[in-house]
């Protein structure tokens, strides 16, 4: 595949909205759609049923929880689409220079499929460059007596190898670091079982390098979400953890990764929820104007919303001036969010024109909602289609909330008025109420 292909992505895919967002921009872009999913069965039937009709999405798996997958799915991108299998090999100059070995997802599925006695030994801190190539040679001769299965070997030769280019990267991560302490030598590969060796430094470094020599990404859509059910008698802190771990913590972590590969005129798109204007309406004035500020930085906002986990564990939350739904807390976080990254990317890749947007679907019939939201999915997914197909030549919206194909009320400090009719307004609230009430049993 050549860094030609212009590609679109979106998370959470193989059911609900995302669904409906990836069969959407199968018919509209003109490109590769990649469709997402964290359970590899319920991914795959998804694309089955696309195919069906006629479209071809790809599949890749994603957990938007989990770094490691997220990572892999970064590193099957720059392969399929960009060109992978680098090796930026400048260890000889030695002061500040930069090794990168770039394996593959497939050599963390391959990991995950050896035998627990090959994954503890794979996984060691101790594992050394000899143990490594013994095992690499057993796999071979156990492939030549017909015994890798038998042995605990994954039937992917191409993945065991990969497990070996990772593992031999850690350990030479290891010896660089031990043998030439003071020479400042950066190693990285993706690691299994961890995070990749690294200084955050070192895999902006080689980020941006993947982004200059190879393509890149042209739609984002991080749909992926979670919300607990009216009756789910979970405790209201455990729900707040979890929900923001993937609400919020997921698509962070995957914009962190993956928007360096947007491309110039790349679209990004960040569904969040009416829930958030809401709840930040009943956030103290306090906190408001924190969220509202024009210049709240990511660190902030990941504190505030840390702080609202904390708060929840000690049974304070209200008394700090939060609203009482969770769900609605953490969508403050991505819309917030959004705003961020959209004004990082203005001001760090001004020429670029990526337009970067929060949206609401509306209420729509998903598992998530129930069967008596008014929206089909195909319906929920227009506004964030038609943000993520925005034309080349748009300036806007950029930064925005979005709802029905028109920028909201955004909750920065310029936004303080309704920009909707009351009786628009009247009608979304209810509507509001009805979709938080089947997610979030508190509010
Ligand atoms: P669904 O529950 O129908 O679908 C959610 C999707 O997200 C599923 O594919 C689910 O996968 C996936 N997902 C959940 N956690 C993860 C994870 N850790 N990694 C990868 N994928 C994950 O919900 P909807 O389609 O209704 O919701 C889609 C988005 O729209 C959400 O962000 C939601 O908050 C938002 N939204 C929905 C509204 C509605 O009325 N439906 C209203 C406003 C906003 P799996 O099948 O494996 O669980």
């Amino acid at each position: 595949m050549s860094s030609c292909s212009r590609v679109a992505l979106v998370t959470g895919a193989n059911k609900g909205i995302g669904f409906a967002i990836t069969r959407d921009l199968c018919r509209k872009f003109l490109g590769v759609v990649v469709l997402t999913a964290r359970d590899e069965a319920r991914g795959k039937a998804a694309v089955q049923q696309l195919q069906a009709e006629g479209l071809s999405p790809r599949f890749h798996q994603l957990d938007i929880d989990d770094l490691q997958s997220i990572r892999a799915l970064r590193d099957f991108l720059l392969k399929e689409y960009g060109g992978l299998d680098i090796l930026v090999n400048n260890a000889g100059i030695a002061f500040k220079s930069r090794v990168v070995n770039v394996s593959s997802m497939l050599s963390l599925r391959a990991l995950k499929n050896c035998s627990p006695e090959l994954q503890q030994k794979f996984r060691s801190d101790t594992i050394t460059e000899e143990e490594l190539v013994g095992l690499m040679n057993k796999f071979v001769d156990d492939t030549k007596r017909g015994v890798h299965e038998k042995e605990g070997w994954p039937n992917s030769a191409y993945g065991v190898i990969k497990i070996g280019v990772t593992v031999l990267s850690r350990i030479q991560a290891r010896k660089l670091s031990e043998q030439r302490k003071g020479d400042k030598i950066l190693l990285n590969a993706c690691c299994p079982g961890r995070r990749a060796i690294d200084d955050l430094q070192s895999i902006r470094a080689l980020r941006d390098f993947l982004l200059k020599e190879y393509g890149g990404l042209d739609v984002l859509v991080n749909n992926a979400g979670i919300a607990f059910k009216n009756a789910d008698p979970t405790p209201f802190h455990i729900q707040a953890e979890v929900t923001m771990k993937t609400n919020f913590f997921g698509t962070q972590d995957v914009c962190t990764e993956l928007l360096p590969l947007m491309k110039p005129g790349g679209r990004v798109v960040n569904v969040s929820s009416m829930a958030s204007l809401r709840a930040l309406k009943n956030c103290s004035p306090e906190l408001q104007q924190k969220f509202r500020s024009d210049t709240i930085t990511e660190e902030e906002l990941v504190g505030l919303m840390n702080k609202f986990v904390d708060d929840t564990k000690r049974g304070v939350h209200e008394k700090e001036g939060w609203p009482n739904s969770a769900y609605g807390v953490i969508k403050i976080g991505v819309t917030v969010l959004s705003r961020i990254q959209a004004r990082k990317l203005s001001e760090q890749r001004k020429g670029d024109k990526i337009l970067l947007n929060a949206c609401c679907p509306g209420w729509v019939r998903t598992d998530m909602a129930g069967p008596e939201a008014p929206k089909s999915p195909e319906e929920g997914a227009e506004t964030p289609v038609y943000l993520a197909l925005l034309p080349p030549n748009a300036e806007g919206p950029h930064g925005q909330f979005v709802q029905e194909k028109q920028v909201e009320q955004c909750p920065g400090p310029n936004h303080h008025q309704e920009t909707n009719s009351n009786a628009k307004m009247k009608q979304q609230q209810q509507q509001l109420q009805q979709e938080q009430g089947r997610r979030d049993p508190t509010s």
